[in-house]
């Protein structure tokens, strides 16, 4: 056991953390347990984690079940290599999935993390075309504000940003078009025309964009552009790394859509968030295009840790506990509190002190109104975090940014503390900017 801030300076010292402006972000903060939606810290003192550990976790921490199933696979076995072998957690898990996927999958990738999930379904699609011996099909198609990881090709991927501006000459070209609206499909369509031959697959996150400032967009409007698409035989990738497992209220962001995509990536809650795994699923079209005799027709991806036993398990024991009867009332509660909260910061945005407020299933989200302008390096992000730590809630703005999106085992009122947290911090925002 190390003496109370003795952890915050080794860390300082021997650590580099993720996403992590180092010279205005203050130490870490030594977590010493988790216990469903609250976070221990060293001095014991408790924080709500609001936006449910960067996004992953959906049962809340020290999940007893979870971690037996973890604890008993351990003992078995810990890992083995995924070529010649296989095991009954990888195994049992893709069943299970293929068995409730938005789409017509027929087999299961797995790899390490939201951004090599991306990554697979990138390469799978561009080597699919050169499989079939169509030469043309190597454009990629995605939206603006899109985020899938990143790593170089997801990097690609994702809208040219500050997050990708260092690396900006060595990431490939990619045609980004905007998010449907609802009026704008049709001047979509005509954006893809002009290439529609040249396409060999279109990644989108379906109607959430998470890390580009959780931007909400029309279902309909998507799934007429995937109805287009895929009739010009353009590859349709979901990256429901965010979005999977009822964070937009229903199992995947793909059952409000009535088209289905090809290939769909998951991550993030896969495994309840307790352990690192992806999952890139795609068609069995697709699939077939990689059976051959012919040896350069190989995937050749994997990674050492591919389909490990422990995650597996993990994910099988989170699937459990979402076919349990009491799970959907959590989420049911999370978007009905959502809701109401959701009623009192449009009185705020109508005095203009917040804007855009928005929902989609346990997300809620809006921007502060500053004289900054309106992205990641808005300084709102310094201030928000230590002030709601300091009031005992866990949030992470991203820019003026600020969105809620807890376990769903929060409770009322530990939500009831979050929202007001954040009605504090706007109230103290106005303050401290006031003239
Ligand atoms: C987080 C995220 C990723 C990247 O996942 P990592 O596990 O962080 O690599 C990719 N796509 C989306 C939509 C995400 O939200």
């Amino acid at each position: 056991m190390f003496e109370i801030g003795r952890l915050s300076e080794k860390d300082k010292q021997f650590i580099w953390h993720p996403y992590t402006h180092i010279n205005s972000t203050p130490a870490a903060i030594p977590i010493v347990k988790g216990e469903k939606a609250i976070l221990y810290d060293e001095k014991g003192n408790k924080y709500i984690d609001g936006i449910s550990s960067w996004w992953v976790n959906i049962h809340g921490h020290g999940n007893k079940y979870i971690a037996r199933k973890i604890y008993e696979q351990a003992k078995k076995l810990e890992q083995v290599i995924f070529t010649a072998f296989t095991h009954e957690p990888a195994v049992e898990l893709a069943e299970k999935l293929l068995s409730v996927l938005p789409g017509d999958f027929s087999k299961i990738f797995y790899t390490d993390d939201g951004s090599t999930a991306t990554e697979v379904a990138i390469k799978l699609s561009l080597q699919y075309w050169k499989n079939v011996g169509d030469n043309k099909r190597k454009k990629v198609l995605a939206f603006h504000n899109s985020y899938h990881g990143d790593t170089f090709g997801a990097m690609s991927v994702s809208e040219r940003g500050v997050y990708t501006a260092a690396f900006q000459d060595k990431l490939f070209d990619v045609i980004f078009i905007d998010t449907p609206d609802g009026e704008n499909v049709e001047s979509l369509k005509a954006e893809v025309e002009k290439y529609k031959n040249e396409f060999a697959c279109f990644i989108y996150e379906p109607l959430l964009q998470g890390a580009e400032g959780m931007k909400m967009y029309n279902a309909d409007g998507l799934n007429s552009l995937l109805v287009y698409l895929k009739n010009e035989k353009i590859i349709c990738i979901a990256d429901e790394v965010l979005t999977g497992f009822y964070r937009t209220g229903k199992f995947f962001a793909g059952d409000y859509l009535e088209t289905k995509a090809d290939i769909i990536c998951l991550s993030k809650a896969l495994t309840g968030g307790t352990m690192a795994l992806g999952v890139t699923a795609c068609t069995q079209q697709i699939y077939d295009e990689f059976v051959s005799d012919d040896k350069t027709k190989t995937l050749f991806h994997g990674h050492s840790f591919t389909a490990n036993p422990l995650a597996c398990v993990a994910a099988i024991a989170s699937f459990e506990l979402i076919q349990k009867k009491g799970f959907i009332k959590g989420v049911e509660n999370v978007i009905s509190h959502h809701e109401k909260f959701g009623a009192k910061l449009r009185k705020l945005e109508k005095k203009k002190y917040i804007k855009n407020v928005r929902q989609i299933g346990t997300i809620i989200a809006f921007e502060i109104c500053t004289a900054d302008q309106d992205d990641y390096l808005n300084k709102v992000s310094q201030s928000f975090s230590p002030f709601c730590l300091r009031k005992g809630v866990y949030l992470r703005a991203m820019g003026n940014t600020i969105y809620i999106m807890p376990p769903y085992c929060i409770t009322s009122r530990e939500l009831k503390k979050i929202y007001s947290v954040v009605v504090d911090f706007i109230e103290y925002h106005l303050k401290e900017n006031a003239v």
